[in-house]
């Protein structure tokens, strides 16, 4: 029996999969990096490989390898900047990366042919983000150039700077891709917008590149957060009056109160030092007392509870979000939910544990994978 788990439900990402296709009419590349948001891209990978998708996205080659180990066969897409030393890797593993140098254009297209296989990229545009890319005036001949050098151009792509802060320069690295698309002509899939793009000013391309609005967590256009974290406690107990809880000692019984240990910490991600909530078997928030450990929280109760209840440590709405949860540690919710890790996952449909994960992320044996046809 688990004590400490990540709840994944997939009803939700079926939602939100599907809202996103429609709103993209094109294709939609689900962006797995960072083991999907803290979400698992294993599993995701195979879920949605099986659900229509046509390649998934990772940042690394580490990413992908472990795709591959996991028996994921479908196209992978790596993003960034390809390192000429990554070039062989990338091969062995099928993988197919983004090109914005020259040098990993070469090293590429050297290491395919000793390898026998056959260089295939998507290049990368900079439309004015400076940070990956070929400058979109340069494009075109670089483009040309990849294809004398015999690699296949499978894509082209560009990403949005400030997507969520600034419409007109949106519009204007819009405009410049759409300029680069014209020069180059059909052919490779040209793809551009992340989960902000998409969701405030639509498709312009013939694909995008979600990430957040696939874990539900670009807010306000109705898509669901899809994670849970859930706990049992490990030890129910009252305190006495002054009793200090926790490292430092900052929170001192009143006397009388119900105290919960619960085994999560901030070596799973959650905050350290700031006040926060959990949700108690009955739904009733309360609060986080004394300070966040590595492993272990401590929780105020209204009353006693047996080890076997569960707690929502981070739920989908309100205070015990991972919006809240970002709020609370003064970031954005990409970097709260990146920083789930080690606790394993439970994937849910309709209610049911539909596949399981140990703290590692590798399946656990048994249970399936992946859809079996359409069964969900
Ligand atoms: C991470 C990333 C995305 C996905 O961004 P979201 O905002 O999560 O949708 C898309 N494209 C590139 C190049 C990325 O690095």
């Amino acid at each position: 029996m688990r004590t400490a788990w990540l709840e994944i439900d997939l009803d939700a990402l079926e939602y939100n999969w599907r809202l996103i296709q429609t709103k993209a009419q094109g294709e939609v590349i689900p962006v797995l990096k960072a083991d999907a948001y803290g979400h698992g891209a294993l599993f995701l990978a195979r879920y949605l490989l099986a659900r229509g998708a046509r390649r998934v996205a990772v940042a690394r080659v580490s990413e992908g390898r472990a795709l591959r180990q996991g028996g994921v066969e479908g196209e992978v897409l790596l993003l960034g900047s390809l390192h000429p030393l990554e070039a062989e890797e990338a091969l062995r593993w099928g993988l197919v990366p983004s090109l914005s140098t020259w040098e990993a254009a070469l090293a590429l297209s050297q290491r395919a042919r000793a390898l026998g296989l056959s260089p295939r990229a998507h290049l990368e545009v900079d439309t004015g983000m400076h940070r990956t890319g070929v400058d979109w005036r340069e494009a075109a001949a670089f483009y040309h150039r990849l294809r004398e050098l015999g690699v296949r151009v499978e894509g082209v792509y560009t990403h949005l700077a400030s997507a969520e802060e600034d419409p007109a320069f949106t519009e204007l690295q819009r405009r410049r891709f759409a300029e680069v698309r014209r020069a180059l002509g059909e052919g490779p899939l040209y793809h551009l917008e992340n989960s902000a793009g998409l969701f405030l000013y639509g498709p312009s391309a013939q694909g995008v590149r979600v990430g957040l609005a696939l874990y539900g967590l670009f807010p306000g256009v109705g898509l669901r957060p899809i994670l849970r974290l859930k706990a049992r406690p490990t030890l129910v107990k009252r305190l006495e009056r002054e009793a200090r809880v926790g490292y430092g000692g900052e929170y001192v019984a009143k006397g009388g109160e119900w105290l919960a240990t619960l085994p999560v910490g901030y070596a799973d991600g959650l905050p350290r030092g700031q006040a926060r909530w959990v949700r108690g078997p009955d739904g009733a928030l309360l609060p986080i007392v004394g300070r966040i450990s590595m492993d272990q929280i401590a929780v105020r109760l209204e009353g006693p509870v047996g080890l076997e209840a569960v707690f929502e440590v981070i739920g989908k709405e309100g205070k015990t979000s991972l919006f809240a949860l970002a709020e609370a540690r003064g970031t954005i919710v990409y970097e709260a939910a990146t920083s789930l890790k080690r606790l394993p996952r439970l994937y849910l449909a309709q209610g049911r544990v539909y596949a399981e994960e140990d703290a590692g992320g590798a399946p656990l044996p048994g249970l399936p994978l992946a859809p079996e046809g359409d069964g969900l």
